[in-house]
């Protein structure tokens, strides 16, 4: 009789819920966790679903906000990061926020309580040949368990730190100042000659730029957590105080360049943002990784020409953080590709926070009950919160600067008929998150 046991490894968010998502299907769990007997830096407990900073779930809002709508489709899948949630809410007004310790003590009671979940203390330090497993084991990855995944995968494929360059809406760059152009018109094909969106800086508008960069608020790493910068991802502030034309001979550099709005302007520095999904929806600022705190950063990226409207789909900033290149790595259904037996489910996946960490172990825990019992679960539709950040670690993100990810609407198909940019974007929103209820209601009655 084949063996029908789910091994998960990590009780942290995604490895909690997988857990419980799995069970509930009759599936038997070992659980797999290392702590307390092997700690990390951040962890304080030898409870399961620990947040190690801060005690929000961010915005409860599911009809304008990504993450409210992620809230809402875990709690209509039964979700026991939800539950454990909403049991232990804190006043916070839109935000869910929680306290830490009652929520922690709740879902290891729900855990340890659960007649198909048994619990085994320790480090899995390689990737079993034999059996189902899931690995949940988040940015803090043990060093031994990460060498094993990077000889599988390719030291390539495994990064040790994020390096997040802030990431704009498309529709929110002012395209009166901004054009489309790659360096040089380099590629073959239209598209890839417009590849990049450029924004043209004076030399005043440079010099307020530096000076802005140096005077802006910054974070420290975390103590334990500091490794240094590694090679060609220093902080675009960092680089800044090298030089006050450091940035102009790197990642600002104006040549190659016309621009399309006044080709008799030579800028002075350009500042590049690149296609950062096949949707063509956001883009990332070339080489603007860095350690600004995040009010910081939305006012000095704003003094970039073009980007004084941008929304930010996600903010910048450098961690430790062990994390796939999922998408050239995991199927579908979130399997390594190389060993099938092998899923992946969290934030070593490339998605970045509990909420989203939590959502990709009920759909990796879902997944693979699934698949032991010998049906077929196709991954939501990429209308939905979920489906839109499955879809992006698997295949919809570009592999080659693949970087963890936030939920956000960016990273859903475009609705047709509605109006795009700032305005419209209360009915956009309420479009995207009644469209993803239909769908995922209709995804979720598909499995019974
Ligand atoms: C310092 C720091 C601060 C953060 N702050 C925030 C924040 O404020 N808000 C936010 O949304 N996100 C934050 N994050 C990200 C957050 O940690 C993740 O989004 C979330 O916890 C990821 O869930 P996960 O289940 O993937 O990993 P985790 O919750 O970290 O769970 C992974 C589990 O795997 C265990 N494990 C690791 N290796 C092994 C092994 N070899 N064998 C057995 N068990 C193992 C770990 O002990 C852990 O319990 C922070 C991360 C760090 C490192």
């Amino acid at each position: 009789m084949t063996d029908k046991t789910l091994h998960i490894v990590g009780g942290g968010m995604a490895g909690s819920e997988a857990a419980w998502q799995a069970a509930n299907l009759g599936i038997n769990v070992v659980l797999h966790e290392m702590r307390p007997k092997v700690e990390t830096f951040a962890h304080q407990t030898g409870n399961f679903g620990e947040m190690v900073c801060s005690n929000s779930f961010r915005s409860d809002d599911d009809e304008q906000n990504a993450v409210g709508l992620l809230h809402w489709e875990m709690r209509a899948a039964g979700g026991l990061v939800m539950a454990s949630a909403d049991a232990n809410k804190l006043p916070a007004g839109g935000a869910l926020a929680v306290d830490r310790e009652a929520f922690a003590e709740h879902i290891t009671a729900k855990i340890n309580a659960h007649p198909l979940i048994s619990v085994e203390f320790g480090e899995v330090s390689e990737l079993p040949t034999d059996g189902t497993w899931l690995f949940a084991t988040g940015p803090l990855t043990s060093p031994a368990l990460g060498a094993a995944i990077a000889a599988e995968t390719g030291t390539d494929r495994l990064a040790f730190f994020d390096a997040i360059a802030p990431i704009v809406y498309a529709d929110s760059v002012n395209m009166d100042i901004a054009w489309l152009q790659s360096r040089y018109d380099k590629g073959e094909t239209e598209e890839e000659q417009k590849a990049y969106l450029n924004c043209p800086m004076t030399k005043d508008q440079y010099e307020a730029f530096i000076d802005a960069l140096a005077a802006a608020d910054k974070t420290e790493f975390h103590e334990g957590e500091t490794a240094g910068y590694f090679d060609g991802c220093l902080p675009i502030e960092v680089m800044a105080e090298r030089g006050r034309e450091t940035l102009r001979f790197g990642p600002m550099k104006p040549v190659g360049l016309t621009n399309a709005n006044g080709p008799e302007n030579k800028p002075y520095a350009v500042v590049q943002l690149r296609r950062d999904n096949k949707l063509g929806t956001l883009y990332n600022i070339v080489g603007f990784q860095t350690k600004m705190k995040y009010g910081a950063q939305t006012e000095v990226f704003k003094m970039i020409p073009g980007l004084e409207d941008a929304s930010f789909a996600r903010l910048g900033g450098i961690h430790r953080n062990t994390f796939l290149n999922s998408p050239t790595l995991l199927d579908d259904q979130m399997r390594l590709k190389s060993r099938p037996n092998i899923r992946f489910a969290g934030q070593v996946t490339g998605v970045e926070g509990y909420v989203e960490s939590a959502a990709m172990g009920l759909l990796a825990g879902r997944m693979a009950a699934a698949e032991l019992l010998g049906r077929d679960l196709p991954p939501p539709p990429f209308t939905t919160a979920m489906g839109a950040l499955i879809n992006h670690i698997t295949g919809g993100a570009e592999a080659k600067t693949f970087q963890p990810m936030n939920v956000n609407f960016g990273l859903f198909p475009p609705l047709d008929g509605m109006r795009g940019g700032r305005k419209g974007r209360k009915e956009r929103y309420k479009g995207y998150t009644d469209r993803a209820k239909d769908d995922y209601n209709q995804w979720l009655d598909g499995q019974i």
